[in-house]
């Protein structure tokens, strides 16, 4: 008998033991790839945690090696960042003019692509679901206006028809809503989005099309992409996703893990970035790892709503980089 046991599928031998997380072995390399359904749960090497303080947080369940792969997951949604987000294809996200002669439209809804073979225009992951919805907006793309700032939350919105299961995922991410409300600014950058939102999209749609349509749900929404959206540069322009794993790594401004993104459909792959024990927290970075400390707990206190009490931030050197120290250059002599 292997020593990991029989196989779960049959209950021969195992003997060709799973090279990830080395605790179970099968007959047959076939019986392996019909398991994986079931084993790809207890083969990642990291538990989803929740306490008081975090929400839910991500926890290693072995000890992990430099450069490990720690996960490879795809997009719970995806789509043009929110504040500021100008005409660009809703298909690759590259910047569009909206006052060039030879601008292109997308044949079903008008809205402005990069190429009739734009690869996101054509996919039905991508473009498609809001492009139905879209045909009923009868706005012009152009400058400062709101339609692409609503692409996001809309199509997290689509999501309770088109993917049920990955709608139950983003529902249960932080979107910490309540602060958000009391915060004047906020509330009113949100309430322009949801009121264009109902106004230009919603209100067009069948009654019931979408089981929840409330003003609600919308800055639920906005909180959930403001607090947990990874940005992504693309060469061609810049979209951000959420992530059902992947988002709830905790903010470290001395991160344990780094990542990178597949371009044709933005599954993120993380890695260990230094030796990882097992129950030690995984982390990423939510802000800019060459800002100095006040800038970083600046920025992270007004997007993410906390203060980082991480190992750097809680010395004045910066771990002996002294990266926020202001230089003496002595006394200036026509001072003495
Ligand atoms: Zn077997
Ligand atoms: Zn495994
Ligand atoms: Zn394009
Ligand atoms: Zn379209
Ligand atoms: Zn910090």
């Amino acid at each position: 008998m292997g020593d990991k046991g029989v196989c779960p599928v049959c209950k021969k031998d195992g003997v060709h033991t799973c090279s990830a997380c080395k605790a179970v072995a099968y007959c047959s390399k076939e019986h392996q790839k019909d398991h994986w359904k079931n084993h790809k749960l207890q083969c990642r090497p990291f538990d989803v945690k929740s306490s008081k303080n975090l929400g839910r947080y991500i926890v290693s369940n072995r000890d992990l090696s430099r450069d490990a792969i720690i996960m490879s997951e795809s997009p719970l949604v995806f789509g043009p960042k929110m504040a500021g987000a100008g005409p660009q294809c809703l298909g690759c996200y590259q910047p569009v003019d909206p006052g060039d002669p030879k601008l292109l439209l997308c044949p079903r809804c008008k809205w402005p692509v990069c190429s009739n073979v734009c690869f996101g225009v054509i996919h039905k992951e991508h473009h498609l679901p809001e492009c139905l919805v879209l045909c009923n907006n009868t706005e012009v793309a152009e400058a400062g206006n709101m339609m692409y700032e609503a692409i996001f939350p809309l199509r997290c919105l689509l999501l309770q028809k088109k993917n049920p299961r990955k709608w139950q995922q983003l529902l249960s991410l932080e979107s910490h809503v309540d602060e958000r409300k009391k915060d004047k600014d906020i509330n009113h950058d949100v309430e322009k989005i949801a009121s264009y939102i109902c106004d230009n999209f919603l209100e067009r749609l069948d009654k019931g099309s979408l089981p929840d349509m409330s003003r609600e749900i919308i800055h639920f929404i906005c909180g959930v992409i403001e607090v947990n959206s990874l940005e992504i540069t693309t060469g061609r322009g810049e979209v951000h996703a959420l992530y059902p794993s992947a988002s709830l790594m905790e903010h470290n401004c001395m991160p344990n893990t780094k990542h990178c993104f597949q371009l044709d459909d933005f599954k993120i792959n993380v890695f260990a970035a230094t030796p990882i024990k097992k129950g030690e927290n995984l982390s990423t970075m939510y802000t800019h790892i060459l800002w100095g400390t006040q800038a970083r707990r600046d920025h992270l206190k007004a997007t993410k709503y906390f203060t980082c009490q991480c190992q750097r931030c809680s010395d004045p050197t910066e771990l002996g980089t002294h990266l926020s120290s202001l230089k003496c250059i002595g006394v200036d002599p026509s001072d003495v």
